[in-house]
């Protein structure tokens, strides 16, 4: 049974670590199936859309995504990613749930080709634009010890009714905001 681990917050040396590439062979080890399960339920419950190993004090490099929307964003895990294309940039509203309430102002490129490994050694491609592509920009620097903070300007306490809901809807790894923004279009 997959549970909840502990996401660690600014200021835990884990986020600070470059984390070590994964050798395939531990995807055989039934702890590391554990852990990837645990991984969704965390992201899940925190709620949200991007969860990286480090987050949970696992110096390992995967993280596991899900938009969960109509184009198919997910559930994925992806281990030992890496950018292969990286095109154009674009302006993105991020928050993340190790700095928890908190968003800032960065820029992301527009599109990323991300391959890896899912969970069972099978090599994956992730074509990523729009909010799935900064979302694999934000957790992909999480596998480098870096966090959107250090590159964000204007770092602010979500403090308006919308940006709060826009954080607890899907504590922003990635730009919740732009979502919300979409809502209110659409019920407008
Ligand atoms: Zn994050």
């Amino acid at each position: 049974m997959p549970y909840i681990r502990e996401i660690i917050k600014d200021g835990h040396p884990t986020l600070r670590k470059v984390a070590k590439k994964v050798d395939l062979r531990e995807l055989n080890d039934p702890m590391f199936q554990q852990l990837i399960d645990d991984m969704f339920e965390t992201m899940y419950h925190a709620p949200g859309i991007g969860l990286a190993a480090p987050q949970v004090n696992v110096s390992k490099r995967l993280f596991v995504v899900d938009l969960d929307d109509e184009e198919g964003h997910g559930p994925y895990v992806v281990v030992n990613p890496k950018f292969t294309t990286i095109e154009g940039e674009i302006d993105s509203i991020e928050g993340c749930l190790s700095v928890p309430g908190m968003i800032g102002d960065l820029k992301r490129h527009e599109r990323v080709v991300c391959s890896g490994f899912d969970r069972d050694g099978k090599k994956i491609e992730l074509v990523g634009t729009g909010l799935f592509g900064r979302c694999l920009q934000h957790e992909m620097d999480h596998l480098d010890g870096i966090l959107y903070t250090d590159k964000a300007q204007n770092i602010r306490a979500a403090v308006t009714d919308e940006e709060k809901a826009a954080l607890a809807e899907v504590e922003a790894e990635g730009a919740a905001l732009e979502r919300n923004a979409e809502v209110a279009t659409a019920s407008a």
